[in-house]
């Protein structure tokens, strides 16, 4: 054998899903793309995830854990949590006290939220003020098509569901920006500063009503609208949760269709692909669990964020009801012997931003899922760092099911960092790694993944439920 060979087998090479795939597999991967997509356009927001999801599991022969007596193996069970979470389990036939496979990701994404009081008319035209979700780029929040959905209460105290801006018939609002002509100061800014959170202000109206003696008509008569189509008040808004969102529906990208584009695909590519995976389960060895969380663009914080208790109570009830025990030794025992995958996305190595990748340590779109052995920032601040056993487990599962994978951090060292919801899931004591799917864009009104890494992470977690 010449040097050439034994390097050959020596040296470790990434594989391209496109190379590794078979017919079958790429119509099975356009079909997913799909079924996502249409994932993607009817869950905007969080709240509208968890209705979907229920919608799924419903569907897949899941029933409220609330609705149940005791469980055995192969019963299908669902938690929420205040409409914005929603954990999703099926007992395995092993006792409960060897462990649960865990995926994890979350359903919240970067947005503009309405502020509590926020319309006011200026210049005779109606606008909605609003305060940023989530880490954004705010430039790329102007002049797009937007769209408002969320909650509010009539004076009545009926909940009302309201969503404009995504039928074909309806208006969208938008963000005005500043004309080229006029912006020598604007163009002179840092990128950051160009535009100011406090300028996101959302047009709304332009049609006052026919009396003068009203000073600010047109705000008067966008209540009169409200007013008419949904029962609400100006007050109703103090109490609201309106989210401001890109309007319309996402797109394959390319004359090949590689990708999908759209918003929110951090992380509800993951919370796809992992709710896909486990209605795709049926008997498994040991307990497999689908978690999907809010508030983690702001740090996982609330009483609906992986900060909260909710993941421990509903898991303390589901061993309850498995094994009848509720004593914390039982319960420390299954954690410390589940074992979650941290799905949340990855950069992926964008070309017309090279030099903020190291390449030999980034994910690329195309190259399957993303294995993250630690996050964090600068000197691994932040960091869930997953043991190299674990590491080695998960990777054999991957590699066993013919699962494509890469391994990756997110982007040059000291260009800045991040963290998801695996360190506070490694905080109680169990074994997290940190995967999911590249995308370009993140963040953007308009993030693009490759529909091979979908593909390979819904794989992945269906290979984990089954093997681990
Ligand atoms: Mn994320
Ligand atoms: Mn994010």
């Amino acid at each position: 054998m010449d040097q050439k060979d034994i390097y050959t087998k020596l040296k470790y090479k990434t594989k391209k899903v496109h190379d590794e795939i078979t017919p079958d597999q790429r119509r099975e991967m356009m079909d997913l793309a799909d079924e996502y997509r249409e994932f993607l356009d009817n869950g905007k927001t969080e709240r509208e995830c968890v209705k979907i999801a229920i919608e799924m599991a419903e569907k897949n022969g899941f029933v409220p854990f609330s609705e149940t007596d005791s469980l055995k193996a192969g019963d299908r069970v669902y938690f929420t949590n205040r409409k914005k979470n929603i954990i999703l389990a099926i007992i395995g036939e092993e006792d409960i006290e060897n462990g649960i496979n865990i995926v994890g990701a979350h359903i919240d994404a970067p947005r503009l939220d309405l502020k509590q009081n926020p319309l006011y008319q200026s210049k005779d035209m109606a606008l909605l003020k609003t305060h940023y979700y989530g880490g954004i780029k705010k430039y790329q929040w102007t002049t797009v098509p937007l769209a408002i959905h969320g909650v509010c209460y009539t004076k009545d105290g009926e909940q009302v569901e309201i969503t404009i801006g995504e039928n074909e018939n309806d208006p969208v609002f938008c963000i005005t920006d500043l004309l080229p002509h006029l912006a020598k100061d604007q163009m002179a800014k840092k990128l950051g500063e160009a535009i100011e959170g406090e300028a996101l202000n959302v047009l709304v109206g332009g049609m006052g009503v026919n009396d003068s003696d009203i000073d600010d008509s047109v705000k008067c008569n966008i209540l009169n609208i409200l007013n008419i189509s949904y029962g609400i008040t100006e007050e109703s808004f103090l109490s609201a949760e309106l989210e401001i969102v890109p309007s319309g529906k996402s797109r394959n990208v390319g004359i090949d269709s590689a990708f999908v584009g759209g918003y929110g695909q951090d992380d509800r590519v993951c919370a796809f692909t992992a709710l896909k995976s486990i209605l795709d389960v049926k008997v498994p060895n040991k307990t497999a669990m689908c978690l999907l969380v809010d508030k983690e663009e702001i740090g996982s914080t609330g009483n609906t964020g992986m900060l909260s208790k909710f993941f421990e109570m509903a898991t303390l009830e589901l061993v309850e009801k498995v094994s009848g025990k509720n004593d914390m030794v039982t319960f420390n025992k299954v954690i410390r012997n589940s074992a979650c995958m941290s799905s949340d996305v990855s950069a992926a190595v964008d070309p017309n931003y090279e030099s903020a990748f190291e390449p030999q340590n980034s994910s690329f779109a195309g190259r399957g899922l993303a294995l993250m052995k630690y996050t964090g920032s600068r000197g691994k601040s932040g960091a869930s760092d997953a043991s190299s056993e674990f590491v080695r487990e998960i990777a054999t599962i991957l590699n066993d099911n013919e699962v494509i994978w890469q391994t990756c951090e997110l982007g040059k060292i000291d260009q800045g960092g991040g963290g998801t919801i695996a360190m506070y899931v490694a905080n109680m004591n169990m074994d997290v790694i940190d995967c999911g799917v590249p995308v370009l864009s993140m963040h953007s009104p308009f993030e693009v993944t490759h529909k091979g890494d979908i593909y390979m992470a819904y794989k992945a977690y269906k290979a984990f439920y089954k093997d681990r």
